[in-house]
């Protein structure tokens, strides 16, 4: 069986230990791998190579490290088949889609970090004071720490470790443990690319022990985590001031408005339901339809429904994987169980098949209750919860039951019903006539204030933003302020 190793000052290298842990194929529960277990002790030696390798790295010109990132995502390009098969292997993502949309995709924020720290400007400030000339500009932070899910992890890890480190920060990254063998094989392109040692470290083992050292250890300076709002919570707990950036979880909603076609509009809203078994932040987990074109709609969601086959994902006719882990399973079924004992109607899929593995059915629930747990909280599961509205005041019922918002979608040719909607919506990104999907990596993504899906932005200028401290400098130009003819007058 094959080992994963993780990547500490350079080298290779087995956990302090010596421990390791079985890698789980999601689509037959049998272990592929075995990878090695990291502890505390790990990431405090990840830690120290970090802050070794940030006294050099800082000061390499800027142009050298963008160069490094086109490097590395040129070789992340020509491992596309590796991290395909991995993908498929570790995750069930269906080989012929998802697992290869996601290879060819890993490089692109690479690219973009590389090209956008170049051109990323600050400004001279005019002052009050006429004898000053004050300036600004970005330092590295130094030691960053990442923290990476596994619905991702080719392409997430990307939205944190080029942006850090072009930047002139050192990375200890910790991946989720259900995707550590595909960060060490997008690790093994960041060291071919011959990135100076202890720059870019991958502590593999679990987060509440690897991950919580390097968010409370004092030789972090940032933090950095796409994950769930119960675990960005806890690292709030125990990260005391350190600068945060946490991509969290969704729960759409899409509002279909009564202008809108809903049979033209299905299809992309059941792939924003059913891509990648639903374990996206930004699917969209509950839908939201005028009265008037419910039954139409609800006919082509369980047509839509129909078009999503689960199985071996090597298999061409497969387009739709298993859940990642047990867990994610559990909740599945709980939401689907809750929603029916509330009233709601299974109108397709509703089960486990008969597969090995963690697989799901696509499921299509309607009227749907609002205080149900799918509309309150994120199923991370390949669902299409339904219910209709009459007035708008009933959505909005619908919808401020819920206080995640990362991504809304609104169907309507009424420009200013759309602009209604899109200031309205409390979400940090609103689609107006597309599914909840739509994004790329240079523009800022996130989750609105004042909710659970997060706080601050990822995407170009905004992460490089958040990987550097904005220094301010004043000079003096008519000598200090205060001299001593103060004490003569
Ligand atoms: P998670 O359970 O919150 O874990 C995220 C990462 O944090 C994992 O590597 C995890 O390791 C680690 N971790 C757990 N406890 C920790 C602790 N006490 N200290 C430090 N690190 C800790 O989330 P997940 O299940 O992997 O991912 C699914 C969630 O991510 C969903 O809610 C989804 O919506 C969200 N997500 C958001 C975005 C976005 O851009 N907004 C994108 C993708 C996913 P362990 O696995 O060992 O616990």
């Amino acid at each position: 069986m094959q080992s994963y190793q993780m990547y500490i000052d350079g080298q290779w290298c087995h956990a302090d230990s010596g421990q390791t842990y079985d890698a789980i194929n999601p689509a037959t529960a049998q272990p592929f791998a075995k990878v090695a277990r990291g502890s505390r002790v790990d990431a405090q030696r990840a830690i120290c190579a970090a802050h070794e390798a940030n006294r050099l790295w800082r000061d390499v010109p800027l142009w050298e490290r963008s160069a490094l990132c086109v490097k590395i995502a040129d070789l992340i390009d020509s491992t596309k088949n590796q991290l395909a098969h991995i993908l498929c292997t570790e995750l069930g993502k269906p080989h012929h889609g998802e697992a290869v949309d996601e290879a060819d995709e890993a490089s692109v924020p690479w690219r973009i970090a590389a090209e956008q720290a170049k051109y990323l400007e600050s400004n001279t400030i005019p002052c009050a004071d006429h004898s000053k000339r004050v300036l600004t500009f970005r330092r590295p932070r130094g030691v960053v720490t990442a923290l990476t899910p596994w619905n991702f992890p080719a392409a997430i890890p990307g939205e944190y470790l080029p942006f850090a480190i072009v930047m002139g920060n050192s990375v200890c990254w910790s991946p989720s443990p259900t995707s550590a063998a595909t960060a060490c094989v997008l690790m093994e392109c960041i060291h071919e690319a011959g990135l100076p040692k202890g720059v870019i470290n991958l502590v593999t083992g679990p987060g509440a022990e690897v991950g919580d050292e390097l968010v409370v250890n004092k030789g972090t300076h940032a933090i950095c985590m796409t994950g769930s709002p119960e675990t960005a919570n806890i690292i709030t707990q125990r990260a005391g001031l350190k600068p945060r950036l946490f991509e969290l979880g969704g729960n759409g909603p899409v509002v279909i408005l009564p202008d809108a076609d809903p049979k033209q509009i299905a299809t992309c809203i059941a792939y924003a339901c059913f891509y990648a078994a639903g374990q996206v932040c930004s699917c969209a987990e509950r839908i939201l339809v005028a009265d008037s074109l419910k039954q139409d709609f609800v006919d082509a969601m369980i047509e839509e429904a129909s078009h999503w086959k689960l199985g071996d994902p090597w298999d061409k006719a497969t387009n739709m994987g298993p859940q990642n882990n047990v867990g994610v399973l559990d909740k599945m079924i709980s939401h689907v169980a809750d929603a029916k004992h509330r009233g709601a109607k299974v109108v397709a899929g509703g089960n486990r098949p008969e597969l090995p593995g963690f697989f799901h059915e696509p499921t299509v629930l309607v009227d749907f209750a609002p205080d149900s747990l799918v509309n309150r909280e994120e199923t991370f599961g390949p669902i299409a919860p339904i219910a209709s509205f009459m007035d708008e005041a009933e959505a909005w019922d619908y919808i401020n039951a819920c206080d995640l918002g990362l991504v809304s979608s609104v169907f309507t040719n009424d420009i200013d019903r759309a602009w209604h909607w899109a200031e309205n919506l409390n979400t940090g990104i609103t689609v107006i006539n597309d599914w909840t999907h739509f994004w790329e990596h240079h523009l800022p993504f996130g989750g609105m204030a004042s909710n659970s899906s997060g706080i601050g932005r990822v995407g170009g200028r905004h992460t490089l933003e958040f990987m550097s401290d904005l220094k301010t400098i004043a000079f003096s130009c008519g000598g200090p302020s205060v001299d001593s003819s103060i004490w003569q007058s």
